[in-house]
């Protein structure tokens, strides 16, 4: 028989999970012109691209156009989608080692981080997790609901996901109108109360972990003034030191929208953004079991001994009333049965991509890419590069013959399977059906799409 990824033999992967990483993990399989490959994708929902889709603000189109690049790997005849299949329910690890060669897992980061601070159980406190799955119609989060009768909503953490969260809470109905926010959510939006939204960082300015684009957008928000307090806006000594030691084009550009919006004056528009430096929150206050207020910790900065600035708490303690709450403190990767994990981190344990054990032993034929890889962290144009060294790696394998054994190789015998286990499979053609019903749907009100937000919804589109 012609060696494994030979015309006649090709190599058989199986890719789990439908995000950045995932297609490009495929469009890198793609460029490697000598290499005959089929690449099978699996995704527990019927609709691809992961949080290009479900996690990409709504306002942030541009950010989505990536989808097309996407649409392009997915046009090779040597790819395939089985969405709405759950690995570990529907198909398991032991069925793929029976018909592929190699598995990679790009199943990101689904879950949020904890603040583990009293309080943070009580109604009212969310997960940005939650609320950005919830505003983009995801159908595990589309039935979540928000009070957004509240007047005043705090959230922790200062990345883009914390920005994105402020956004949607501080723009207008008008603006979300035109976005593919889930219908509900821009309803819900349309009735908001929300006056004041805080945004909490423990360090200062220049440890801000959001990029120079975000921290502009809030200062060009419609009916939103954004204001910080100047002496957080103000970089402490030892931040100065850090930033004339370790030059960074992005810190400055924030510091200086920072120090603009500092010296802002309110002006008549409904709502205000805060945003608070070296802050951290201690404790949610609740009454009724319902979250009223925040209760904050002044911190200060110091220099760790890796050289990095730090925030350490002070005596000095407020009060900031918030009736919601979001934490926004980072992502966190799930474990996948069957698959080596590292708890800690949240990712799954690997040597540039190729799995390994606890010990150090790499695990013949399988991989990972993207934030399951290397955790929560860049943006989504980083997953390219990251895919980019597991399939080189996963392509030294084939050639050094570290394969999985699979006892079929046929394209059809794993769909078979794959049908009987889940009859409601989606596959990319059933996607671009429900694609196009979305468009359709969004042309009426001039939106780029109106979205199917659960899953009886896309298979009624698709006649079943
Ligand atoms: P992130 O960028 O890692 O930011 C997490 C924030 O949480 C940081 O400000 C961090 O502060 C803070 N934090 C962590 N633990 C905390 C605690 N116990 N108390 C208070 N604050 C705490 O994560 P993210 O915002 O979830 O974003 C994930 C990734 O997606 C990032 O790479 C982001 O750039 C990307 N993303 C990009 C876009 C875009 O390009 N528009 C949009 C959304 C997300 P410290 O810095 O002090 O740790």
């Amino acid at each position: 028989m012609a060696e494994v990824g030979a015309e006649s033999n090709p190599l058989r992967v199986a890719i789990i999970g439908s995000g950045p990483a995932g297609f490009y993990t495929v469009s890198n399989f793609f460029k490697q012109n000598e290499l005959r490959v089929e690449l099978d994708m699996y995704d527990r929902l019927p609709t691809p691209f992961g949080l290009v889709r479900a996690g990409v603000a709504p306002d942030h189109q541009k950010d989505k156009s990536v989808m097309r690049a996407y649409d392009k790997s997915a046009a090779n005849a040597n790819f395939r989608f089985f969405g709405n299949v759950e690995f570990g329910s529907h198909i398991t690890l032991e069925d793929l080692k029976k018909y592929y060669h190699q598995v990679i897992f790009t199943t990101g980061a689904p879950v949020d981080r904890n603040l583990d601070i009293p309080g943070e159980e009580l109604v009212g406190s969310h997960s940005a997790t939650e609320f950005v799955a919830w505003y983009n119609g995801h159908p595990d989060f589309a039935n979540l609901a928000f009070d957004l009768s509240q007047e005043s909503v705090a959230i922790v953490g200062m990345g883009n996901v914390a920005m994105d969260v402020a956004r949607i809470l501080s723009k207008t109905p008008e603006e979300l109108a035109e976005t593919d926010i889930a219908d509900y959510a821009l309803e819900a939006l349309r009735e908001s109360k929300v006056k004041n939204v805080y945004l909490l960082g423990r360090r200062g300015p220049a440890q801000a972990a959001f990029t120079p684009p975000e921290i502009k957008e809030m200062g060009e928000l419609i009916d939103s003034d954004v204001t910080i307090p100047a002496d957080e806006a103000a970089l402490d000594a030892v931040s100065l030191e850090y930033v004339e030691n370790n030059p960074d084009k992005n810190a400055d550009k924030n510091i200086g929208y920072i120090t603009d919006y500092a010296a802002r004056e309110r002006t008549d528009k409904k709502k205000l953004l805060t945003i608070r430096f070296l802050v951290s929150p201690v404790e949610l206050i609740g009454e009724g079991g319902a979250v009223v207020a925040v209760k904050i910790v002044k911190n200060e900065a110091y220099k760790s001994e890796d050289g990095s600035v730090r925030p350490r708490a002070t005596e000095v303690f407020e009060e900031l009333p918030a009736g919601l709450v979001f934490r926004s403190v980072g992502y966190r990767g799930v474990s996948l049965p069957g698959v080596p994990f590292h708890e800690s981190w949240g990712t799954i344990e690997n040597d540039k991509g190729r799995v390994q054990t606890s010990d150090g032993e790499p695990v013949t034929g399988l991989y990972t890419a993207g934030w399951i890889k290397r955790g929560p962290s860049g943006v989504i144009g980083t997953n390219k590069t990251c895919a980019q060294e597991t399939v080189q790696c996963m392509v030294e394998d084939l050639e050094a013959g570290k394969l999985l054994s699979p006892e079929d190789t046929g394209k059809d015998a794993i769909e078979a399977l794959v049908r009987e286990r889940q009859p409601q499979v989606i596959t990319y053609e059933d996607w671009k059906t429900i694609d196009v019903a979305e468009v359709r749907r969004g042309e009426a009100e001039n939106r780029p799409r109106v979205k199917f937000t659960n899953v009886g919804d896309m298979l009624a589109v698709l006649g079943r």
